[in-house]
């Protein structure tokens, strides 16, 4: 057998279920604070990373996935999402200067050491707000996230929450944090003494312990911002106590990719495991547009990932909010009866595809008598079956069984008003699942 490639990752049912759950949730809330779909190309011109991320940053010295296509142009598969969104806006006439809040979806390509949560196909959502320098859009990007993780039902997601200067106010906290460890060079890690040239402020956030426990008296930014950095970091952080938004200030926190000013921010998790305990960053991107040599467009976003939230997603079960249904007839005269029913249920579950719906698995459409069909039933994870054999069809009839319960109720079927009996039908089951 052809192998799948190393880091890469199949998702098939029952797993995509979960990215289904999540992508719906994701469009419900984020288009409900105003945020509209952005798709952009999977694959971009080289220079386009190389400016916007950063020469120096891990993700483009080391990971991106780039060959030269057939007519000798230098084209990578994207490593992130920020730098496609920004490049669409500023070429988009329609856009162009106005503020444009968007999401959006979809593969990265980062050619990493695979490990448990990192892969190199992994998938991002991510929100940008482009063309404001509000630091309310700031504070409601944070929220709006916080609800976000709360309603897929990852609880202890909090924020930890960092402002990492200007153009103007970096440069003299960068001099002095490569003032400390010079005095240590000998003690960091091969990287890391490459980053006192490239890349300083990656120094905070190196995860090799060695490194890590070099930080202590190390300088703090906070102590380093001028007063437009101090007043917008001062306001965000007013917000997200009026907001109710838990938050860490964690002067240590950076970001991998050159392009942040101002707000940095994460959501982390003990939950994850091992070293990975991020659910996703993001930050203010005020001078990105002007790296690309276009004037500056002050903006905001973040990117979250989705197999480390699948993976919590996983470990709560109960709550999610797919009931999966068996279908059970005992032969084929009720089978065939009851044949458009079974299909309208199907339809109308799909069509109110809201957070909760059913799911019907395992249905072969084939007659059995009972105890195979529980059997069946039992095998494939069924919360409810669906069950009828002559008694029931003679009397108009279909019985629900919750399976876990063991209880079993019966409903009458109207044949000539299938919506009424599909109404039916789900309510008692969303009925029994809550009680
Ligand atoms: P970044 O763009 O590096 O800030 O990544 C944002 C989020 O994407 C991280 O917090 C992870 O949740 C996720 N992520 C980044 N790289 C990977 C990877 N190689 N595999 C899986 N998830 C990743």
């Amino acid at each position: 057998m052809i192998q799948l490639l190393r880091g890469m990752k199949d998702i098939l049912p029952p797993e995509s279920g979960k990215w289904e759950e999540l992508q719906h949730v994701a469009e419900e809330v984020f288009s409900s604070f105003g945020y509209g779909l952005s798709i952009t190309p999977v694959v971009e011109k080289t220079e386009l990373f190389v400016r916007s991320v950063g020469e120096d940053t891990d993700v483009v010295s080391k990971e991106m996935y780039t060959c030269k296509d057939r007519g000798d142009e230098s084209i990578t598969l994207r490593p992130e999402g920020t730098a496609s969104i920004i490049r669409a806006y500023l070429s988009s006439p329609e856009w162009k200067s106005k503020l444009l809040k968007t999401w959006y979806w979809g593969p990265m390509f980062r050619y990493e050491r695979p490990q448990k949560g990192r892969y190199r196909q992994f998938f991002q959502f991510g929100l940008e707000a482009i063309g404001t320098d509000s630091p309310h859009v700031d504070a409601e990007l944070i929220y709006l996230l916080n609800h976000f993780y709360k309603k897929i039902g990852i609880d202890d997601a909090r924020v930890e929450i960092n402002s990492i200067g200007c153009p103007e106010c970096r440069p003299a906290y960068k001099n002095d944090l490569v003032a400390f460890f010079m005095s240590k060079k000998e003690e960091l890690c091969g990287d890391c003494k490459g980053r006192l040239d490239t890349n300083p402020l990656r120094l905070l956030d190196c995860k090799n312990p060695s490194c890590s426990s070099l930080l202590v008296g190390v300088p703090n930014i906070q102590k380093y911002l001028c007063n437009t950095c101090t007043t917008h970091n001062e306001r965000l952080l007013k917000d997200l106590d009026k907001l109710k938004v838990v938050y860490n200030v964690n002067p240590n926190l950076v970001r991998g990719l050159d392009y942040y000013t101002r707000t940095v921010f994460e959501f982390v998790t003990d939950k994850l495991g091992g070293r990975q305990n991020a659910l996703g960053g993001g930050g203010r991107y005020d001078v990105l547009s002007a790296q690309l040599g276009e004037k500056a467009v002050p903006s905001v976003g973040y990117a979250g990932g989705v197999e480390r939230t699948i993976m919590l997603m996983s470990e709560l079960e109960g709550s999610l909010n797919k009931i999966p249904v068996y279908v059970a007839m005992m032969d084929d005269e009720t089978l065939e009866t009851y044949l458009p029913l079974i299909l309208e249920l199907k339809k109308y579950s799909s069509e109110h595809n809201k957070i909760k719906s059913l799911v019907f698995v395992e249905d072969d459409f084939k007659s059995r008598d009972i105890k195979k069909h529980l059997s069946r039933a039992d095998k494939s994870g069924a919360k409810f079956a669906l069950i009828a054999g002559a008694y029931e069809l003679r009397d108009g009839l279909l019985s629900i069984k919750d399976l876990t319960k063991k209880q079993e109720t019966k409903i009458k079927v109207d044949l000539n008003d299938l919506k009424k009996t599909v109404h039916d039908i789900c309510g008692r089951i969303f009925e029994e699942e809550n009680s």
